[in-house]
């Protein structure tokens, strides 16, 4: 029996890799003009860095994570994530001593062990953006502006933002308490999950994916009623300047996000037609994290975008082949085949799209595969044409032909295809 991929771990095949490329294109383009610069990190880290970073009773880190000893007996994981990695190359190579690096962005695979179901995957694809050592508001929402700006120039449609705090450790304490109490009232409604966590870490309720949990979600106290001076002055300071961005919000206060390492402002973008799944992108500060792994007490904040999940909300053209011209030479005979391949790369240097059939095939089946390919142009070289010393040229769209004197042919070619 033939070999299957994975179950939840896809190939991108080519005639949709065309949005893939569209989709990085954009995000090179417009982050870089914000000032970030890309950084590749691996997709194999030791299994602490995750369970440290991403907590320990989150769903990733107690369910998900596809985790095993290597062949020395060292427990490794493929990264669930991209923001441990970043802020534990950021602290390796001691980047807080270079001002020249503190945006960042990275993208590529990421893996978690989950239900596979539409948009959502296994090995699933995300855009990272981490900014560091930067905590006035304004780059809170500089980093919300250029998530918006991106899915704007992919012309994503109908998206929402929505925003909330998660406040400081010196509000989130006496709130977890209030939050205890009230989960104390409900603890028989519970899942079993979120029985366990009540007590070590109740604010995963509110991220629960059991129905039952939802609604008790629906009436419990927020983070946000009970934030502290700081919090609420420095939440008002990022309102305001998305106000003078002409941003529009709407303040969630149920929105926790999947990780525990968030503080203050954290936000998501969101698109009713992505259904119960309809985060398109979303992050948020995590000013704790880098001191937590090791390293200098810096802030920090970013988002990760779900490319499956945005692929999926783009139009049905978008990364579609370019108008430009493609030429298809088509030869028929040895002689010509001997003559048409040295010219296809030749054409090739000079600039062109080219391609040609290797496998003397029909004129007929030759031009079938030309027209699979898409081309505008057919170049046929076959024994009447060689003998007359001329090529026949074909518009596939205007359907036209032409003869061209095979003397000078590459700088006719370049007149009429470049
Ligand atoms: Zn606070
Ligand atoms: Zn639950």
């Amino acid at each position: 029996m033939a070999i299957r991929a994975i179950k939840g771990i896809n190939d991108i095949l080519p005639d949709v890799v065309g949005k893939w490329q569209l989709v990085e294109s954009v995000a090179r383009r417009i982050f870089s003009k914000f000032g970030y610069q890309e950084i590749r990190i691996p997709i194999l880290e030791k299994t602490e860095l995750f369970s440290r970073s991403i907590g320990e009773s989150t769903d990733i880190v107690e369910k998900e994570m596809y985790t095993f000893p290597d062949r020395n007996g060292q427990l490794l994981t493929l990264r669930p994530e991209a923001t441990a990695s970043v802020v534990r190359a950021f602290i390796q190579h001691k980047l807080h001593l270079q001002p020249a690096m503190r945006k960042f962005y990275t993208m590529g695979p990421m893996f978690r062990h989950e239900r596979p179901q539409k948009g959502r995957y296994r090995q699933f694809h995300q855009i990272n953006v981490e900014v560091f050592a930067m905590d006035d508001p304004m780059v809170d929402a500089e980093v919300i502006y250029m998530l918006l700006v991106f899915l704007e120039e992919l012309k994503i449609p109908r998206i929402k933002l929505h925003l909330n705090s998660m406040g400081c450790p010196d509000c989130r304490l006496p709130f977890r308490q209030s939050l205890a109490d009230y989960l104390e009232g409900v603890r028989d409604k519970l899942c079993s999950d979120c029985q366990r966590r009540r007590l070590s870490n109740p604010l995963r309720i509110f991220d629960c994916k059991v129905d039952s949990c939802g609604k008790l979600v629906d009436k419990a106290p927020v983070l946000l009623n009970h934030l502290c001076r700081e919090c609420e002055k420095n939440f008002q300071s990022v309102k305001d300047h998305l106000d003078s961005l002409a941003v529009a919000y709407t303040i969630d206060p149920f929105m926790v996000r999947g990780l525990d390492y968030y503080n203050r402002t954290t936000f998501e973008a969101i698109t009713p037609l992505l259904g119960a799944q309809d985060a398109v992108g979303g992050g948020g500060r995590y000013d704790g994290l880098m001191k937590m792994l090791g390293g200098p007490d810096l802030p920090a904040t970013g988002f990760a975008i779900g490319m499956e999940r945005l692929i999926l909300l783009l139009d049905d053209k978008a990364g579609a082949l370019k108008d430009s011209n493609r030429l298809f030479v088509a030869c028929l005979g040895e002689e010509a085949k001997k003559k048409g391949f040295p010219l296809v790369q030749q054409l090739r240097l000079s600039g062109l799209t080219v391609e040609m059939d290797y496998e003397s095939k029909s004129l007929k089946a030759q031009m079938r595969r030309a027209d699979k390919l898409e081309a505008t142009h057919v170049l046929i070289l076959g024994d009447d044409e060689l003998a007359k010393g001329v090529a026949t040229m074909r518009n596939m769209e205007a359907s036209t032909q032409e003869e061209i004197p095979l003397e000078g042919l590459v700088e006719q070619l370049l007149r009429r295809l470049q």
